[in-house]
């Protein structure tokens, strides 16, 4: 398994102005950065609030900091999210977001509403370093991790753009949840994700709890068991198959990380039980992993671990190797879960109409950039002129 992942870093946070993006930095480096500037440390603390609490977007706005102390602030940081290089809305209200970072790179943020949640579908990388042959991002190569910064900027903006500001307690709230299921595998980008999320779960701002947030790993073994003891935050896995010969087919990081040493890792993950069970994610891939005897090998593995499992109809993408399973294949499989006590919902596809369903997500551009069959003939032809 390649290791392209180590080196991947995401971009500083100095702009070409010379100013500092206060988003996605810590309440610690906020703090060193104003005592470097000779301002007082309880500042810390009004900024953080008027950014992750008001949603401020300037510092004019700060009006209990003296005019002074803002004017300083202005001069040297900005309060920056991700630009949005376009906005879609699915008929079935699911909305998608590409965003554009001061690299010109893109990922892709998808909103969910239901009717009892808003979730937001949040990418950790530009790309992914995994190659998971069902999934459509996996077939653009790793460009880079997603900075603290542009991770909770996916947040802010989805904010911004519901007017949520500051957290509506009327049970209005459109963005209840937060999954890190978009692009990317954010365990191969563990420091600026974990970073995130606990700016995201800071009680002074954005106050979500853990236990709204779920976040979803191929199976990178190590960096789960530091999520469970540093986050502690939902675990989802991108199970898929219930063997290593069909599994290491699929998803190659199963060669790194088998089965058994994956389940191992989510028996031990903390603070699992009945009331907070690890979802287990499972596409549907006709005549690869839908038989019943799957079905039973799945219940066989998963003996012992609270678990759900979220049975996913196979998103189709553009020449992509495998078919969805039928609905009565699904079904007689959802049945051998059902009667062995599992909870097994088939997910509900979403934003099939605008690319955002699971699966389909890549940066726009990529897929407009995606060389079509001749292009490089075209592109010598015109060059001859
Ligand atoms: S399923 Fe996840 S880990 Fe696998 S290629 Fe897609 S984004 Fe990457």
């Amino acid at each position: 398994m390649h290791n392209s992942h180590a080196k991947a870093f995401a971009p500083s946070q100095d702009r070409k102005d010379g100013k500092i993006n206060l988003i996605g930095l810590s309440r610690d480096e906020i703090g060193n950065l104003f005592a470097e500037r000779g301002l007082q440390a309880f500042r810390v603390k009004q900024v953080w609030q008027w950014i992750y609490g008001r949603g401020a977007t300037d510092f004019d706005a700060m009006t209990n900091l003296a005019k002074a102390v803002r004017a300083q602030l202005a001069d040297e940081f900005v309060i920056e999210r991700p630009r949005v290089k376009q906005a879609q809305n699915s008929v079935d209200g699911t909305a998608k977001w590409l965003l554009q970072f001061d690299d010109d790179q893109e990922v892709e943020t998808v909103h969910i509403p239901e009717a009892d949640r808003g979730t937001l579908c949040v990418s950790s990388q530009v790309g992914c370093t995994l190659t998971c042959k069902f999934c459509m991002t996996g077939t653009q190569k790793l460009v880079r991790n997603l900075s603290a910064g542009e991770v909770v900027g996916q947040i802010m903006l989805a904010r911004d753009a519901f007017g949520e500001w500051p957290t509506p307690t009327d049970g209005s709230r459109q963005l209840t949840n937060i999954v890190l299921m978009g692009m990317g595998e954010p365990l191969y980008n563990y420091e600026n994700v974990a970073k995130a999320m606990r700016i995201v779960m800071d009680p002074d701002g954005l106050a979500f709890s853990k236990r709204r947030i779920t976040l979803s790993t191929s199976g990178v073994v190590p960096e789960l068991r530091r999520c469970g003891t540093e986050l502690n935050v939902n675990l989802a896995i991108s199970l898929h198959a219930v063997n290593d010969e069909i599994r290491s087919e699929i998803m190659p990081i199963n060669k790194k990380y088998p089965l058994k040493e994956l389940l191992g890792a989510c028996r031990d993950y903390p603070g699992v039980s009945n009331a907070r069970r690890i979802t287990f994610e499972y596409v549907m891939l006709k005549g690869v992993n839908d038989s019943l005897a799957d079905a039973r090998e799945l219940v066989r593995i998963l003996r012992g671990i609270p678990a759900k499992i979220n049975l996913i109809p196979f998103n189709p993408w553009p020449n992509s190797p495998y078919e969805c399973s039928a609905p009565m294949t699904i079904t007689k499989f959802q049945d051998v879960l059902a009667r062995a006590g599992l909870s097994a919902p088939v997910r509900t596809t979403r934003g099939e109409d605008i690319s955002a369903a699971c699966g389909q997500l890549k940066s726009e551009s990529v897929r407009q950039r995606k060389p079509r069959p001749h292009d490089h003939l075209r592109a010598q032809v015109a060059a001859v002129g």
